[in-house]
């Protein structure tokens, strides 16, 4: 069982280079990760599914709402970071 993180979202873009934000490309790859994990039959949770703001203590809520303290639990937190610039990623 795990937890599908897309990092960033919402008023946070993440990296951000020529119009392309961190926070899209994180969003489609949680989206296809959580879609097929269900088609494999893994129980998985996802922490957003469209552009929303999220604090550290909601995508931590998500996970321990929907799993518990279950030291089984895997957390994929989706980020691809940029080189140079002044963006940082917090990970869980
Ligand atoms: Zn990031």
């Amino acid at each position: 069982m795990g937890i599908n993180d897309a990092s960033h979202g919402g008023s946070d873009p993440g990296a951000v280079s020529g119009g392309l934000r961190e926070k899209d490309f994180t969003l489609q790859a949680a989206n296809y990760m959580y879609d097929r994990f269900k088609e494999l039959g893994v129980p998985v949770a996802i922490t957003r599914d469209d552009d929303t703001t999220l604090s550290r203590a909601e995508r931590l809520s998500t996970m321990t709402d929907t799993f518990g303290n279950d030291s089984k639990v895997i957390v994929l937190s989706n980020h691809i970071n940029a080189g140079g610039g002044d963006s940082y990623c917090v990970v869980l």
